[in-house]
């Protein structure tokens, strides 16, 4: 076991759309989380994980697998049914954010963690510059220096390659790839110790994603932020990540080091997402 303090813990997340039946709670294993009776969905299902500071902890399954909502419950943009999240840097880590007031989710959205989504439309404003949206980040962290706005507004977009004469332009303009850059940079705009990405190189061109994916490795080195990234494909989390859970109808089923993890999948699904990259 690792002996270092997580940066951030889930503790047993469950997600339940409907109230469940005697023949769901008792059958863990259902097929994409559905359960034939009652038709109640299990989108997570009694998660828990550690994330440590400085690592990338990749998060693989299929579509409906629940990796997605797991990252959305930690950013508040999904209820939590149960379970609790703790950060080290909130609170002495004793606070279960999934229960903070809308006060305290705001504070820890602003400062603590950052979020890319798959769908840039959910991260950025597409009718504002692309400066006004690392600023907007900025403001909302309490900045209210116009100037040094501007100056990091100017760091941030160059640090993902956005050239300084493209800030005034709306990210709607962009390409898939240089909005997500953008998303990125509005991130990570105030230093959060946890960023998390969900999907953020699908539909891209694959020269294009192993660009975006170059930046993010760079920025987590250069930064050591902690970093969660979920994705459907393999090949991402191999090249990313160096601890991988595998998500299968909103539960964890294997867990471990990402290069363990291809070596010896244990587990007959894990099996099948290692075998399709061969
Ligand atoms: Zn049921």
């Amino acid at each position: 076991m690792d002996k270092r303090t997580p940066v951030m813990e889930g503790k047993n997340i469950t997600v339940r759309f409907g109230d469940g039946c005697s023949y769901c709670r008792s059958h863990p294993e259902l097929e994409k989380g559905r359960c034939p009776v009652c038709h109640t969905i299990w989108g997570v299902r009694d998660v828990s994980f550690q994330l440590y500071p400085g690592e990338i902890l990749g998060i693989v399954g299929e579509s409906g697998s629940g990796k997605s909502t797991l990252l959305k419950t930690l950013y508040f943009d999904q209820a939590a049914t149960s379970g609790g999240a703790y950060l080290s840097l909130y609170q002495d880590g004793q606070k279960n954010i999934l229960e903070a007031s809308s006060q305290q989710k705001r504070y820890l959205r602003n400062h603590l963690m950052g979020m890319v989504y798959q769908n840039p439309m959910l991260g950025l404003r597409m009718k504002l510059s692309s400066g006004s949206n690392v600023a907007e980040k900025l403001i909302a962290a309490g900045n209210r220096n116009a100037g040094s706005m501007i100056d990091r507004s100017t760091e941030l977009l160059e640090h993902v390659e956005i050239p300084t004469e493209r800030m005034r332009d709306q990210p709607r303009v962009f390409s898939g790839g240089m909005q997500q850059r953008v998303q990125i940079s509005k991130a990570i705009a105030n230093n959060p110790p946890i960023l998390l990405l969900d999907e953020v190189t699908t539909g891209l061109d694959l020269s294009v994603q192993a660009k975006v994916l170059d930046l993010i490795r760079s920025i987590q080195e250069e930064l050591g932020i902690a970093m969660m990234i979920v994705s459907h494909d393999l090949a991402v989390i191999r090249m990313m990540s160096d601890r991988t859970m595998v998500m299968l109808g909103g539960r964890v089923v294997e867990e471990g080091l990402t290069d363990q993890i291809l070596e010896d999948p244990l587990h007959e699904y894990t099996q099948t997402l290692v075998s399709s990259l061969l």
